[in-house]
């Protein structure tokens, strides 16, 4: 399909830029990156780098200019032939690994996925754990199918008012701006499939998108056949009631399954990315007794060949509603598996302190072989939170593993770090970035070409927080007060501490302001300030989320912390981009032991922006003593408010002691050689273990290689 069909066709030298412009592979792979940047870098950068947008905009006269620049064409031709190359999967770590396993797949589903800014399915972390897993599979030559939903309004864009609240805007996407295309069948038709859904069938469109190797389908019901209401559904993340929810869930499961099959794919195994997508299951399960097998056998096979990855400790986040909304969407989904309903929905039932109730968790818990949480601390919580599961079952008994969340290099590491390590560590560092021994190699980076990056880096962040604030100031006319909220006094050579994710109680955004005039002196020391840039959204239905907010936002606006405190608003994956890369530390502090993993302070840290946090999540494996600070108020226990007050004064007692002073320490050239230090113990610790290729790979290992090879045996019996 060619959208620009209404546009002068390309100069033939470069008729295959479409073709990459629509593949998410450019935006990981150094090359492909520069034939955009190159090709017209206003354009680049008025587009929060969106090729396919840019070819809308982009002159005849620079398309030309860049056919004819031999400099252009060497990038266009390396990125050409490294697509080709990703594709095409030859001679990769899964290939040469897992040949007895060629043509089988496994198909990866998740509510959101986090790609880049131009395709708005994400809401936070779960949506970029998975689009990071989409792109290492890609990398490792993993056959991997993603299956998701295409929100047409996406996710909220954030607004703050004057005085600190949310706002909320949806957006319709362009479909013509975005690396979105219809998904064809086998005959090469626009793949729609029917999902029953109550009484009545709703119309699922397809779509897909290209990531490399790696291809993901996402599911829309918003066509004119559907009723309104059924238009809805897809419509938004995260939006609209249980109800619409419990809806949404089977569209993803049932409609899923379905969609694949329609689309000419027989995954061998299936993962799910959090309980969203149990569904799954049902349809998996129906599809068997179709074709002759027992419930027993048929859920037999589904353990076989289920893989379910559990992501929250907050016994909230797990999906669960009453039973008599579960049935009343489902009335359509049963056919032959009708006989057996009851048994089908005793595999969700669970009591999780609200009364008995059909939980998502539960059932992914039941039907999967092979369960994992996001770390080793998480996995500890969730053998605990889910005991009743497991009667009689020793904690560490209980089925459920952990592998470590992990980011996928490529995108999150900053180019002018990534040139760094190809001097020090090898040009081909890249291929090998999971490997302990190659970033000994950071030790013997030079200080002064190391901290060189590291200032530019930061001033990157200035520029693009700068950006924001003029735009605000001249198109949007906010007053004084809020641009310098926005960040127009930070100043580029101080120290600068960022925090950004998710607003939610328990991540306690608010946990620096604890002692407002000792932050206060920390920030304003004359000779060694210090500042601190905020981002995040809260869910649109948290309004303890959007208290706190409001409350970091008006510190912002609180001239005793002399513009030294910043929000940005609107976080998304580019403003992550910019401060992940341009930050000194990096900066967490939920309350334990609620963060599953994060994954913010790992991109942070393969930066060289070393993590300050509590000993939650990832940091409770990572922290090395010498790779980043530990904050331990040694305050456990209920007390919500005597575990703030510890945890925010031995914050404040690292700042002071140690971040501070070994930041300001310079030697006569000007350079921090404590800090620098700590710099390299991040990198060299982080890079290897909590990247996406050593995740990856841990659940090809331990999870789909066993599911896959299990399902040949069966066949060979069968
Ligand atoms: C990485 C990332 C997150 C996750 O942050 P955590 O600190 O791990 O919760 C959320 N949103 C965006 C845009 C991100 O890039």
């Amino acid at each position: 399909m060619n959208r620009y069909a209404a546009l002068p066709p390309l100069p033939e030298r470069l008729n295959r830029l479409d073709e990459l412009s629509e593949d998410l592979w450019w935006s990981w792979n150094p090359d492909g990156r520069q034939v955009f940047r190159k090709l017209d870098y206003t354009l680049w950068r008025a587009t929060a780098h969106n090729p396919v947008r840019m070819r809308w905009i982009v002159s005849q006269a620079k398309l030309e200019a860049a056919a004819n620049d031999p400099a252009f064409l060497a990038v266009y031709d390396r990125a050409l032939a490294a697509i080709d190359d990703a594709r095409a999967g030859r001679n990769t770590w899964w290939s040469d690994r897992f040949s007895h396993l060629s043509g089988k797949s496994i198909a990866y589903f998740s509510a959101e996925f986090a790609l880049h800014q131009s395709v708005p399915i994400y809401a936070g972390g779960l949506g970029v754990l998975a689009g990071d897993h989409c792109k290492e599979a890609g990398d490792l030559g993993v056959p991997l199918i993603g299956v998701g939903f295409m929100y047409p309004q996406g996710y909220f864009h954030q607004q703050v008012s004057a005085d600190g609240w949310q706002e909320e805007s949806y957006e319709r996407l362009n479909w013509a701006d975005a690396p979105i295309e219809p998904a064809l069948t086998p005959d090469g038709k626009p793949c729609i499939t029917a999902v029953p859904l109550g009484e009545r069938t709703v119309l699922v469109a397809v779509w897909r998108v290209r990531i490399g190797r790696v291809q993901l389908f996402l599911l829309d019901t918003g066509l004119e056949e559907n009723a309104p209401w059924d238009r809805e559904l897809s419509a938004r993340l995260y939006g609209g009631d249980r109800e619409t929810r419990v809806q949404q869930e089977i569209v993803l499961g049932v409609g899923g399954v379905r969609a694949l099959k329609a689309l000419g794919h027989e995954p061998g195994a299936c993962h799910l990315n959090e309980g969203h997508a149990a569904f799954v299951v049902l349809q998996r399960i129906h599809d068997l007794t179709e074709s002759g097998s027992s419930f027993d056998e048929a859920l037999e096979e589904i353990r076989r060949t289920t893989i379910f990855t559990t992501h929250t400790p907050v016994p909230a986040g797990h999906d669960a509603f009453p039973f008599q909304l579960v049935e009343k969407h489902l009335a359509g989904c049963w056919g032959t598996l009708g006989p057996n309903r009851e048994r089908f929905l005793a595999l969700g039932s669970y009591d999780n302190g609200g009364g008995m109730q059909f939980n998502m968790t539960a059932l992914a818990l039941r039907s999967a072989g092979k369960v994992n949480a996001v770390s080793e601390l998480h996995g500890r919580v969730t053998r605990e939170m889910w005991a009743p599961m497991w009667p009689g079952v020793p904690e560490p008994e209980r089925p459920v593993a952990a592998v470590t969340n992990g980011v996928h290099v490529p995108t999150w590491i900053a180019p002018e770090m990534a040139d760094l390590f190809a001097r020090y560590l090898g040009s081909a560092w890249m291929e090998m970035h999971d490997t302990p021994a190659l970033w000994e190699g950071v030790l013997a980076i030079p200080d002064q070409e190391l901290w060189a990056v590291r200032q530019n880096l930061r001033r990157y962040l200035f520029s693009f927080v700068r950006e924001r604030a003029r735009n605000r100031w001249t198109v949007e006319r906010v007053g004084t007060p809020r641009i310098v909220a926005s960040g127009t006094l930070l100043e580029p050579e101080a120290l600068t501490i960022g925090f950004a994710r998710r607003f939610t109680g328990y991540k306690r955004p608010e946990l620096i302001f604890h002692d407002p005039e000792r932050l206060a002196r920390i920030l304003n020391a004359s000779e060694r300030p210090v500042q601190i840039v905020f981002a995040g959204k809260s869910h649109p239905a948290d309004d303890v989320g959007k208290h706190h907010l409001q409350r970091v936002y008006k510190r912002a606006l609180d001239p005793v912390f002399g513009g030294r405190v910043a929000f940005v608003d609107d976080y998304d994956l580019h403003v992550a981009h910019f401060m992940v890369q341009g930050c000194d530390v990096w900066l967490n502090n939920p309350r334990k032991p609620l963060e599953a993993s994060g994954t913010s302070g790992m991109k942070a840290a393969i930066n060289g922006v070393p993590h300050l946090s509590i000993g939650d999540g990832w940091w409770a494996e990572g922290f090395s003593g010498s790779n980043g600070w530990l904050i331990d108020g040694g305050v456990a226990g209920d007390n919500g408010d005597a575990v703030d007050a510890a945890d925010a004064s031995a914050l404040y007692r690292l700042l002071e002691e140690e971040i501070v002073p070994a930041f300001y320490d310079r030697d006569a050239a000007g350079v921090p050689a404590r800090w620098l230090t700590t710099i390299k113990q991040s990198i060299r610790s982080v890079a290897p273990r909590f990247c996406a290729r050593r995740m990856v790979k841990e659940y090809v290992e331990r999870m789909y290689a066993p599911a896959l090879e299990r399902t040949i045996e069966v066949g060979r019996q069968g």
